[in-house]
């Protein structure tokens, strides 16, 4: 019997009533149509990296999006359009890009899961995010019971946020991205470094530009260091990634954290404006202004080390990172929930930050 544990990276969860493997677009469209006429639940799982499921059997359909392939759009006078199937597993994509010297994705490097599952979150790491080289996607809309064209303006994203992560059900086909030409080959040179720790850890100043190679393999080893490169000879990596969203709070509430409280402002502030005669009311923005706490540092300081677990737990924190969770090999979906609500809790009364969850939760609240 198939389980959530084999399928996803925590490794965790019990079985589902039905499993069906969507190897094209298609398939996936027939499987999502079946299963919403039957009025059961489903859901799409891609590389189940950023999903945590129980341990009760899921009562209804799990749709495995396996399509795959990458095929060149069109090449404009600074970009070339790049058509990438959603089941398509997100670093060979990235590593693609390098080597045929498209720029955008290489600071992405090395995050797990699918193209797919990339836009739920706006994927971004090491300052890139998936907003900025996204043109649109091809999405199986469950409300419209049909197939759409959205563009990176309909999918509202935000810092870990899209209009999918807020519960527009469907299912994303295929993706359109905007890659840079730099050049034929891993060689030429990237966008502008705009992470200090990457610009370090490269000798090279913020907003210098190195080989894409170059910076996928820094990319990589840096994460390697954290447990955030899938390893199975690396038990922190039996995880989801980070476990919560880094907060973002009201700068008056951050002027009241401690003063080595690490804080990053976010947000450009759009100054308040009169409408011109008949210029319509534009919608009010989902986008969050304030200052963006670490998660990690509210945790460690809240007094969770990395390494703890909670006595005849499977679940751990991990050795390399505060803000993972991990299965450290027996570790139920109910281990997790359980450290989780405990890091959630100290840190709640150390600082009054509500820390939420990063990954989609099925069959279990936080
Ligand atoms: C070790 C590790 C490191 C990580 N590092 C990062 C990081 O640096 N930055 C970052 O942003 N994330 C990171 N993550 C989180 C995760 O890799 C990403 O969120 C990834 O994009 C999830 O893709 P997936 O295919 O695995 O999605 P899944 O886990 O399969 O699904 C996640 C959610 O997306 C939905 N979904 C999946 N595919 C589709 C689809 N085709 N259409 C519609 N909905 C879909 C699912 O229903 C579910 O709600 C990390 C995870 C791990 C395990």
């Amino acid at each position: 019997m198939t389980t959530f544990a084999e399928l996803t990276t925590l490794r965790v969860g019990g079985g589902a009533r039905r499993w069906v493997e969507a190897r094209t677009s298609q398939e996936i469209v027939d499987a999502a149509t079946a299963a919403q006429a039957a009025a059961e639940p489903w859901f799409a799982l891609g590389g189940g990296s950023n999903v945590v499921v129980s341990d009760e059997e899921f009562q209804g359909t799990v749709i495995r999006v396996l399509n795959d392939g990458i095929q060149i759009d069109g090449e404009g006078t600074q970009h070339t359009l790049v058509h990438v199937q959603a089941g398509h597993r997100w670093d060979d994509f990235v590593s693609w890009a390098v080597l045929n010297g498209l720029a955008g994705v290489e600071a992405m490097s090395g995050i797990p899961g699918t193209v797919g599952g990339a836009p739920v979150q706006n994927i971004g790491a090491y300052g890139q995010e998936l907003a900025e080289v996204v043109h649109s996607l091809t999405f199986w809309d469950a409300e419209l019971g049909d197939v759409v064209t959205l563009t990176r303006a309909d999918l509202d994203f935000a810092f870990r946020h899209s209009v999918l992560k807020a519960g527009r059900r469907g299912i994303v086909l295929d993706i359109t991205f905007a890659l840079w030409r730099v050049g034929e080959s891993s060689q030429a040179l990237s966008k502008p470094i705009m992470f200090e720790q990457l610009s370090s850890a490269l000798g090279v100043a913020m907003g210098a530009s190195e080989p894409l190679g170059a910076v996928r393999a820094r990319v990589l080893e840096l994460r390697a260091a954290k447990g955030m490169v899938l390893d199975t000879n690396d038990p922190d990596t039996a995880s989801v990634g980070s476990f919560f969203v880094n907060p973002i709070v009201s700068e008056r509430f951050a002027r009241s954290l401690p003063p080595d409280a690490p804080q990053f402002p976010v947000g450009e502030d759009e100054p308040p404006r009169y409408l011109a005669p008949g210029e319509e009311v534009p919608p009010l923005s989902t986008r969050q202004r304030g200052v963006k706490l670490s998660a990690a540092w509210l945790i460690e300081n809240a007094g969770v080390r990395k390494g703890f677990a909670l006595p005849g737990s499977g679940a751990g924190i991990s050795s390399k990172h505060a803000l993972a969770i991990t299965n450290r090999g027996t570790a139920t979906a109910n281990d997790v929930l359980q450290l989780a609500t405990y890091v959630q809790s100290l840190v709640q009364s150390a600082f009054g930050v509500l820390l939420l969850p990063e990954p989609t939760l099925v069959g279990l609240s936080l």
